[in-house]
């Protein structure tokens, strides 16, 4: 799809007081619907996921599953009809001397960042080197050309070392790298980050915010490009501006000056103007009684409170004395201290620190942030997880109960606690809707979890 095709998809680009342009609704848009699609023009797996991915599709796979390409021995695929859409959509070009491009010093001296800036670099002159220029009007040519468009970032990096042989000059490969840093996407299946990918359209369209009123999932597919999709988090009207997030907007502190550095822009969102007028952010306390302090009144706050004030952007709603909260270590500390005790199997303690990082996570996202999705769903994820653990822990209070005829019910506030936890995680979940992997997501983790926990 070229960008002249997005006026037919209700969403159109227009010019923008400070920016180039915005993305703004034709129509309006209900809370889970597809705003865009975009295919992967280009993209590469991460190194731990070589051998458990289809290099093409990204199907997941058991392991020996995947018929390797007998060519490099490094490239995987569900089968002979991915292998051949990878090999024509650029394998080719790179498939003879992928290994000794990737054992050579000069790739191998790079961080693992620049390695993967390398793969993508490498993987997109391979696949323009392969466009039919005589298709000017084909997907790939369009999908390219907008590409092109893509402004470059603020920081002028020198080119990673690329694999083809090729016949471009070293000005076009370095503007083309212009364009990767701000402009690529990690690309993640029910939210835990597997792959890089380039998708043009999509890098074109949409501004960012920290209180973005859409969010970016992933669908995979066997035998198909991995798909962008750009979903409404929330109800949006037409003429509303339509923005998604670049970087996670629990980064309170990095998020501003990887904007400035990064992309070059200053974020005039309602959660940004909030900080700059909160001024100084103090350390959140260090001994546990005043850490603990500072969670209860901020579980008391968000209790009150709606929605946001950095939602609303309205500074004087803000509690001074919660300045700590916006600190970037206090998220860290909350989320550490939810695992050691989920781990160590000291549920109140979890319980507690979960109900705190959930009131955060009211305080710093809008509505349906997929981030609180991603909070649930890595506590969700595997099947050892904490409220996994919490089921059997209730379904084992219920047999022993049953079975010794006394009462041993959980507190009531446990309880109400795990009910909030599990409505919001099917809400936040439901908006943003299937993604990643079609099997085991949180979603299915989600079901699981209501069944064990309505049979206690
Ligand atoms: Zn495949
Ligand atoms: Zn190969
Ligand atoms: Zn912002």
């Amino acid at each position: 799809m070229s960008l002249d095709d997005l006026q037919s998809k209700n969403i159109s680009l227009e010019p923008h007081p400070v920016g180039r342009s915005k993305c703004v609704a034709r129509n309006s848009f209900t809370a889970g619907s597809t705003i865009l699609s975009n295919l992967s023009f280009v993209d590469a797996l991460l190194p731990s996921e070589k051998g458990h991915r289809c290099d093409y599709c990204h199907h997941h796979a058991g392991p020996g599953s995947l018929k390797k390409c007998t060519g490099c021995a490094s490239f995987y695929y569900c089968d002979q009809t991915c292998q051949n859409k990878h090999w024509k959509s650029g394998h080719r070009k790179i498939c003879k001397t992928y290994n000794s491009y990737t054992s050579a010093s000069s790739f191998q001296a790079l961080d693992q960042h620049k390695k993967m800036d390398a793969l993508l670099l490498s993987g997109l002159v391979a696949r323009v080197a392969l466009l039919d220029v005589n298709e000017r009007n084909s997907e790939e040519n369009q999908a390219f050309l907008t590409f092109q468009s893509l402004l470059p970032g603020p920081m002028a990096a020198a080119a990673p070392p690329i694999n083809p042989k090729h016949s471009f000059s070293a000005e076009f490969i370095q503007n083309l790298y212009s364009r990767f840093e701000n402009n690529n996407h990690t690309i993640h299946s029910h939210f835990v980050t597997h792959a890089h990918g380039i998708f043009p359209l999509a890098s074109r369209s949409f501004n960012h915010s920290c209180m973005p009123n859409a969010g970016v999932k992933f669908v995979l597919q066997v035998h198909e490009p991995v798909k962008m999709e750009i979903v409404a988090l929330r109800a949006i009207s037409i003429g509303d501006e339509i923005c998604i997030p670049y970087i996670d907007p629990a980064l309170l502190q990095t998020r501003m000056s990887v904007f400035d550095l990064t992309y070059g822009f200053t974020c005039f969102c309602p959660s940004c103007n909030v900080i700059r007028k909160v001024g100084n952010i103090p350390e959140p306390p260090k001994d546990t009684p005043d850490f603990q302090a500072v969670c209860k009144r901020l579980r008391e706050f968000v209790g009150t409170m709606e929605p946001s004030p950095l939602f609303t952007g309205d500074d004087s709603r803000f509690p001074k004395d919660l300045a700590c909260v916006l600190h970037e270590s206090f998220i860290s500390t909350l989320s550490e201290q939810f695992s050691a005790a989920s781990h160590d199997g000291q549920y109140d303690v979890a319980l507690d620190s979960s109900a705190s990082l959930t009131a955060l996570y009211q305080l710093l996202y809008p509505p349906n942030y997929p981030q609180i999705g991603k909070y649930f769903a890595r506590t969700l994820g595997n099947q050892y997880s904490f409220y996994h653990l919490i089921g059997l822990h209730f379904l084992e209070k219920a047999k022993s109960c049953w079975n010794h005829s006394v009462r041993s019910t959980p507190e009531v506030s446990t309880v109400t606690e795990l009910e909030r936890s599990i409505a919001a995680a099917r809400e936040v979940l439901t908006v943003i809707g299937n993604e990643g992997d079609p099997d085991n997501g949180p979603l299915v983790e989600l079901s699981t979890l209501s069944r064990l926990y309505q049979r206690q």
